[in-house]
């Protein structure tokens, strides 16, 4: 059975600052860490990994070269291999360009087919770009079944049996494998890195990965392989005056902060 699991190196800070004129992130400012969801499929990968002894973990990110740095740490945790997507050409991938890549690396380490044991984990979303589409995208693109919002898996004989959260409540899904799954953080609880683990991660040889190696052109991944443009990217100004209304009557307080209200249009 081979594990992959899809992990993005996303900005350590909820205070993510945009490019205003390119109208893309500011990524030198930030620490970059592994996709906190990310680090919690990559936990499943290997609680899975671990009581099916033929199981191979292989972490695969897409990003610039210190991206690397997140994979070096996923083997640290627990991973067997690693790969990274890495070039010019993917720069300014959209979702849909992010995820044709990601499931061409996908079927060409799995040498052509995913095999019918194996499981693509993903988190449910990355803090930065939010959208949670990437793997459900995937999932189309390899046309393969896709859980979503998973808490709980147990794989059986070529098949898996996912918790799923719903707003009604829980749903069990049984789908087959080769399959995609996106987890939320209450499936687990991420480990710490081992000493062998680190020592592991130190010496291990990441592989990295162009689009030429995947057969894609310009057409598929980059800007140019992407159809959404973001017209505008802006951080909103906020202003807060405080206005004391002091008047001998509530009456008269409440009438004129009523008139203050209609003069702006809120009421
Ligand atoms: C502020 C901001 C807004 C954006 N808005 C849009 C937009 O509106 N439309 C759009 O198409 N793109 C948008 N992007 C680009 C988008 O972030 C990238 O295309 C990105 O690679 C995937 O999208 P996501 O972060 O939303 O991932 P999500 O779909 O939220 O991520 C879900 C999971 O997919 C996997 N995954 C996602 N990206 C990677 C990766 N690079 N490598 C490995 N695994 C990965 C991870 O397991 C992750 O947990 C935006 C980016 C930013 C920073």
């Amino acid at each position: 059975m081979n594990i992959y699991v899809l992990l993005k190196q996303v900005p350590g800070t909820s205070d993510v600052k945009m490019d205003e004129e390119t109208g893309t992130m500011i990524r030198t400012e930030h620490k970059n860490v592994i996709n906190p969801l990310d680090e919690n499929a990559l936990a499943e990968a290997i609680r899975l990994r671990d009581v099916m002894p033929e199981a191979k973990v292989t972490a695969i990110s897409m990003g610039p070269p210190h991206a690397q740095k997140a994979l070096r740490e996923a083997i640290a945790l627990g991973a067997d291999e690693a790969v990274l997507l890495s070039h010019r050409g993917f720069g300014g991938s959209d979702t849909l360009a992010t995820s044709k890549a990601l499931a061409k690396a996908l079927v060409t380490l799995a040498g052509g087919k995913l095999g019918k044991n194996d499981l693509v984990l993903c988190g449910e979303r990355a803090t930065d770009g939010e959208t949670g589409q990437v793997g459900p995208m995937v999932s189309a693109i390899l046309d393969v079944p896709v859980v979503t919002y998973v808490r709980k898996i147990d794989c059986e004989n070529h098949a898996i049996v996912a918790e799923r959260v719903v707003e009604e409540g829980l749903e069990l899904i049984k789908a087959s494998l080769p399959a995609v799954v996106t987890v939320i953080k209450d499936i687990n609880q991420p480990g710490f890195p081992t000493l062998s683990g680190k020592l592991k991660a130190k010496s291990r040889e990441i592989p990295v990965i162009t689009p030429l190696d995947l057969g894609l052109s310009s057409d598929d991944v980059g800007l140019q392989g992407s159809p959404t443009r973001v017209v505008k990217v802006f951080r909103p100004r906020l202003s807060r005056d405080t206005i004391m209304c002091r008047q001998d009557s509530a009456g008269t307080a409440v009438d004129n902060l009523i008139s203050f209200l209609e003069e702006r249009g809120v009421v």
